[in-house]
Parts: structure tokens; C-alpha cells; sequence
């Protein structure tokens, strides 16, 4: 496995491999790494010949500095993860080569924004769309890999790609998850003792609420059943609960036969934030 740190690097590494006739996937990452990231590398694994992974805690997603600078960073480990994941090379780049000169330009997403993670982390998919826009320019994959335990991302860049004509395709793969339930999350290395064994509490409340969803209990009652039982809690300060058109995102009240809901929250457990959801089909 090669590790690149140069943008340069990159483009000259995926330029002579597209010009060899491989297929290049492209799996973009914070580090701290485990299965949920694990199984995106293998994923592209499969599908592609080259599979780049890329390691950077991008500054201009976080909205607060703090979050910054306790996120994990792990990149020896990160790097013994990754080569038998089937990971061809890993882009490593400091903040300084991914962001030579402060960004002018400002991504808008509209009402895709206008909740849950946008509405809570103000400018935080202005920072996704920035360094995945840069890391798809440097790398122009055929593939690039995400998951679905940041719902609100994969259609932020799904829209990223439809609305600048990205030649590539978007792969979602499912969340991996605990054996409790726990959403995987390189966050979850900083839960102290008690506030992992609360944690599980996030699952458990959305797998409660899709049931309610399939019985046919309003998108209220839902929420409100949610909120109770988040609430009920002592460790946990909720952030958002929200029952959400899968598609749209946009807050239901009512069902709508033939499509998706999915279910969104955010909490606080240990001065630690973390997301999660759970799509029903319907
Ligand atoms: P991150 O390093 O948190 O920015 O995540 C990098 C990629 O891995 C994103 O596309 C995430 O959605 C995905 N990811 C993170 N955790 C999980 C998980 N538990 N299951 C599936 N994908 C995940």
C-alpha cells in the first residue's frame, strides 16, 4: 500500500492508473478507523482495481473547535487497518496541502441542509462539500464509497454530484454496528465507562420508533415517544429527534404511501456528540 501526502501525489498516482485501464474507487475518511470504515474499503475492493483511502480530519466541516481537536487521530493504527482491507494506496495530506489558501467559494444545499445536521452544525456541509469536491477533482474515481450512518452526507453529495456533473457513480453501504446496537463511530473512542453503557439507548429508541412507524403511529407520536424515552436519560442530552421523508429529508406529518421514512437524531452522552439512523420502508 503506497501513502501519498501530496495532492500531487494523488493525481499523478490515480492519473497513471486510469491511463493503465483501472477502475479507481475512493473511500473518504476522518481515520480513527474501524468496520464501518473497514467495510467501504472492502466494498471498493470489489468493485474497483484501486482503491484509494483517504485519511484527513477536515477542519472546515467542524463548527466547533473543540470537537476539532479532541477528534481521534490514530494514523499508525489506521494504517496497519487498511492494507489488508484491500486499500491500494492512502492518502494522508496535512491541512495545509488539502487547504493551500482559505476557501471564498460557499456550497448551498437548500432545504436538504435546512435540518438535522445542517440546521445543528452551521456551515458543516459547506466543509463536506468543499474536501470531497477537492478530493474528487484529485483522484476523478469511478467510485466513491459512503455510509449510510451519515444519511444527511450521501444526499448532500449525491446532489454535490448531480448539480457539478461529477463523472462518477456514489456507493451507500449500510451501518455497521456494535454488537449492542451502538453505531460504529470514531467518536465512540471517546465515550468514558458510563456513557457506553448508556450509548446503546440511541439504537434501541429508533428501533422502538421504526416499529411504531410499521403500526402506524403519527410522525408526532413518534417523536414525541422518542424524545421521552431520550430524555428519560440522565447521561444523554438529545439534540434532534427527527421522523423525516428518507428522500427529502424533510420532516413528515403524515406518512406518504410508496415512500421511505427515515428516522435521524443527534445526542450528547459524555460531552461526546453522536448521530444515527434507521431508514423504514414503507
Ligand atoms: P468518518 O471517518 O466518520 O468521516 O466516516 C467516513 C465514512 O465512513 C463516511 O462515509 C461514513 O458514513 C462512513 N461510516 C462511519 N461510520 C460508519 C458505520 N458505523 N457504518 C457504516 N459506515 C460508516
Amino acid at each position: 500500500m503506497q501513502i501519498l501526502t501530496t495532492a500531487a501525489g494523488l493525481q499523478a498516482h490515480t492519473e497513471s492508473a486510469r491511463q493503465a485501464g483501472r477502475r479507481i474507487g475512493l473511500v473518504p475518511t476522518m481515520g480513527a478507523l474501524h468496520a464501518g470504515h473497514l467495510q467501504l474499503v472492502q466494498a471498493a475492493r470489489a468493485e474497483c482495481d484501486e482503491v484509494i483511502a483517504t485519511i484527513f480530519v477536515n477542519p472546515t466541516q467542524f463548527n466547533n473547535a473543540e470537537d476539532f481537536r479532541l477528534y481521534p487521530r490514530v494514523p499508525d493504527a489506521d494504517a496497519v487497518l487498511l492494507a489488508p482491507a484491500g486499500c491500494t494506496a492512502l492518502f494522508a495530506p496535512s491541512v495545509e496541502e488539502m487547504y493551500p489558501q482559505p476557501t471564498v467559494l460557499r456550497f448551498d444545499f437548500g432545504d436538504l441542509e435546512r435540518v438535522m445536521e445542517g440546521a445543528h452544525r452551521p456551515g458543516h456541509f459547506n466543509g463536506v462539500a468543499t474536501v470531497v469536491s477537492k478530493l474528487f477533482h484529485l483522484a476523478r474515481p469511478h467510485r466513491a464509497y459512503f455510509g449510510q450512518k451519515d444519511w444527511q452526507q450521501v444526499a448532500v453529495v449525491r446532489q454535490l454530484v448531480a448539480d457539478l456533473s461529477f463523472d462518477l457513480e456514489i456507493v451507500a453501504r449500510p451501518t455497521i454496528r456494535e454488537a449492542d446496537g451502538l453505531a460504529m463511530s470514531s467518536r465512540n473512542r471517546r465515550l468514558d465507562a458510563p456513557a457506553r453503557a448508556a450509548a446503546p439507548l440511541l439504537y434501541q429508541v429508533l428501533t422502538a420508533a421504526a416499529e411504531q412507524v410499521q403500526q402506524g403511529l403519527s410522525p408526532l407520536q413518534v417523536q414525541a415517544q422518542a424524545e421521552a424515552a431520550l430524555a428519560a436519560e440522565p447521561l444523554l442530552t438529545p439534540e434532534y429527534f427527527a421522523v423525516a421523508d428518507a428522500q427529502t429529508l424533510q420532516p413528515l406529518a403524515a406518512y406518504v404511501p410508496g415512500r421511505a421514512v427515515v428516522l435521524c437524531l443527534a445526542a450528547h452522552l459524555g460531552g461526546v456528540r453522536l448521530i444515527d439512523n434507521v431508514v423504514v420502508e414503507r
